[in-house]
């Protein structure tokens, strides 16, 4: 018989002895005073920022070859495996890019512009981070590895707009000895070469190429040291912060509702940032050329450009 059954009540801890009893009124202090001497766990965020695990599933990440050009090829394949409708992706057919005009480019024309191997790239890619939950079925769903998640955690924004990250966000920043895209694939090659990874950096017939089209562009003289030889091919990098964040992020988003502020970078330094809630209108052609819309088709989805 127990007490609901109408016998005496047991209380479940034993009753304090009369030391016990003594002490009692004090006996909450003895968490704090062993505390007191116990290493400090509380992590000073964020001034001072600890590693995530390597497998975090952070923000995302648009990967480039070693060449410089871009992975995506515009499949939509993330956006449809998304379960919260999350990415928005319009791909483009590589022989609408201005510098194609007039010219016959099929997949695997060494001769054509491209901004990535074969026929078609991603000309506008947004992922919302007020929808995503991070659980990494589209990285699982792209074909090419363009799509990877990095440990980038700090996704705070002060718009809803803000949230929607463009591909210019997105897009990995070009390495030491990357060549910007566009420009054309490897000679020879085909997308089979790149998927198998025997691309392993810029040619000199593609600096040449870009030389004659582009020649001022920053990423020229790099490019063509590592096509000589007297450089180390590029390897992937990450970027820490949105590249449209800085000094004239401004003028590169027309129409943006853009928000100024101060973003704190992991090695403490600040730079003035930006968040812009529309599409940028980058120059075709360019690094960041995010916007060819040329050829677009219509993704999952609402089918809206941005979606709060
Ligand atoms: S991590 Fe998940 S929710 Fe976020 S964009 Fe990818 S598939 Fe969608
Ligand atoms: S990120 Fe991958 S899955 Fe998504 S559109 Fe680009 S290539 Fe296709």
């Amino acid at each position: 018989m127990n007490e609901h059954q109408g016998g005496e009540y047991q209380p479940l801890r034993p009753k304090p002895g009369a030391i016990g009893e003594i002490f009692a009124p004090v006996a909450g202090f003895g968490v704090t005073l062993s505390s007191m001497f116990k290493p400090t766990v509380t992590e000073q965020y964020p001034r001072e920022k600890v590693p995530t695990q390597r497998r975090f599933h952070g923000r995302h990440q648009l990967n480039r070859y070693a060449d410089g050009l871009e992975k995506c090829i515009g499949c939509e394949l993330c956006a449809w495996a998304c379960p919260a409708d999350a990415i928005y992706v319009e791909g483009a057919s590589n022989a609408a890019l201005p510098q194609n005009a007039g010219l016959q480019v099929n997949a695997d024309d060494s001769q054509g512009a491209h901004m990535s191997p074969g026929e078609r790239y991603g000309s506008v890619y947004q992922i919302n981070y007020l929808r995503c939950i991070f659980c990494g079925l589209c990285i699982e769903a792209c074909p090419t590895r363009a799509l990877t998640m990095t440990n980038d955690f700090e996704l705070a924004g002060k718009t809803r707009a803000g949230m929607i990250y463009e591909k210019q966000d997105l897009l990995a920043p070009l390495s030491e000895g990357m060549l910007a895209a566009p420009h054309p694939m490897v000679e020879g090659s085909t997308d089979t070469n790149y998927y198998s990874g025997d691309v392993l950096g810029p040619t000199a017939a593609q600096v040449d190429w870009v030389r004659e089209h582009r020649p001022d562009d920053p990423t020229l003289d790099a490019a063509e040291a590592v096509a000589s030889g007297k450089a180390p091919a590029p390897t992937q990098r990450q970027h820490e912060v949105r590249p449209d964040e800085g000094p004239g992020a401004a003028e590169k988003s027309a129409g943006a509702a853009a928000v100024g502020s101060v973003r704190v970078l992991a090695d403490g330094s600040q730079v003035d940032a930006v968040e812009t809630g529309a599409r940028a209108t980058s120059e075709p052609g360019s690094t960041s050329a995010a916007d060819l819309t040329a050829g677009a088709s219509t993704g999952p989805g609402t089918g809206t450009e941005v979606r709060a």
